[in-house]
């Protein structure tokens, strides 16, 4: 199984102009590439593949010593393979098109400032060396150096390939590994799990994990900077910083979101064989059709937006990490149709009333658990039973 780290680098100065240089480099490399394809079509009529390009590499660094020649051949093997992906979409593209009479647009040259990134094979023109205690991790890229990466958080697997990335005066390294999966054995534990608003996941056996309280926080601070931009004077420097901060928030928002995500994950994988889920992208497109699935109540100040759409971004994210744990883990997902599941009763099916959020009310069973009934439900269509502990 892969994984995919995106760490934050830290270049010295000349390291970032010799940065800035390999990623130009590499964009002539893939323009010149991009017009050799594009000249043997049209005068020839004849298409030129990867292999053809690759074999030609060696010539083009000999003749070119203090330019190309410089670069790790491996790296510039990417490159190629880079345009080959878009030219083998390009192709699916035309054939789909031809059925429906669309026009497709030929692949484009890359101007400079959107040829942000370059891929190397680790050990072969690039290495890793990762933070040891409480010191920086490295990587190094041929021509430009051993670059200080901050990493913050371990990482498992062998490393496969290292990207150095530039996004705007930022510049990352992204870290590809590969670790072997590792079957856990069987628990006998097999739930539903519902996610929420007011708490970040209930499953059908009763487990409750919390929202994290750096989610407040954040949210807080958001929306007084979001507040405070608005207030700011269109095109002034003060403007310009908050957006800045405003930014800034939100990336570290992100990751701390992210962590939390793996952690949540990673322990529920570990301790169930069978995890029942409902659907997100089907739930996101009834929400964008009917407005909204469950009515966010009286309480519709910009905030309960903002809460809204942290909330939403995190569930995608969370789902997809849960579901790839599993994966790798060997245990079951199941991903279940989402409607209605916290508003019908679990026990009998009968509509209930939402008199709060976090309660509804079965005209048979009374008053229920919202999001615990939402997990049974869950667990119910996922065919675990009603995914409750059995009894002892
Ligand atoms: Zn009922």
């Amino acid at each position: 199984m892969k994984r995919a780290y995106k760490l934050r680098a830290y270049p010295r100065r000349p390291q970032e102009g010799r940065a800035v240089r390999l990623l130009a480099d590499h964009c002539e490399l893939y323009n010149a590439a991009l017009a050799e394809r594009r000249e043997a079509w049209r005068m020839r009529n004849v298409s030129v593949s990867y292999g053809d390009q690759s074999a030609q590499l060696k010539e083009i660094r000999a003749a070119d010593p203090d330019g190309q020649g410089r670069h790790s051949f491996t790296a510039q093997q990417q490159t190629l393979r880079r345009l080959n992906t878009v030219f083998v979409a390009y192709f699916r593209r035309v054939r789909d098109a031809k059925r429906s009479a669309r026009r497709v647009g030929y692949p484009r040259f890359k101007p400079y400032q959107r040829f942000d990134q370059v891929l190397f094979v680790a050990g072969d023109g690039a290495s890793w060396e990762p933070a040891d205690g409480g010191r920086w991790a490295h990587a190094s890229f041929q021509a430009v150096g051993r670059v200080k990466v901050h990493q913050h958080r371990p990482m498992m697997g062998r490393v496969k390939t290292l990207q150095l990335k530039q996004e705007g005066r930022r510049w990352y390294v992204i870290v590809v590994t590969e670790t072997e999966s590792v079957l856990l054995s069987s628990t006998g534990r097999s739930v539903g799990v519902d996610v929420g608003v007011a708490r970040f996941l209930t499953t059908s056996d009763g487990e409750v994990v919390a929202n994290p309280r750096f989610l407040d926080a954040a949210q807080d601070r958001i929306a007084d900077l979001q507040r405070r931009k608005q207030r700011a004077r269109p095109g002034s420097g003060n403007r310009r910083r908050l957006r800045r901060s405003l930014a800034k928030e939100w990336r570290r928002l992100g990751n701390k979101r992210r962590d939390f995500h793996h952690k949540t994950a990673r322990r529920l994988v570990a301790t169930c064989d069978t995890l029942a889920l409902e659907d997100l992208r089907v739930a996101a497109m009834t929400k964008t059709a009917s407005g909204s699935i469950e009515a966010p109540g009286r309480n519709v100040a910009a905030k309960a937006g903002l809460n809204r759409s942290i909330l939403d971004a995190g569930w995608t994210q969370f789902t997809s990490i849960l579901a790839a744990k599993a994966e790798s883990a060997g245990r079951r997902v199941v991903l279940v149709h989402p409607g209605r599941t916290s508003i019908d009763c679990h026990a009998c099916g009968a509509s209930c009333d939402r008199p709060r959020q976090e309660i509804v009310v079965c005209p048979v069973h009374g008053e229920l658990d919202a999001d615990l009934n939402g997990a049974r439900n869950i667990a119910a269509r996922a065919g675990l039973g009603s995914g409750q502990a059995s009894a002892a």
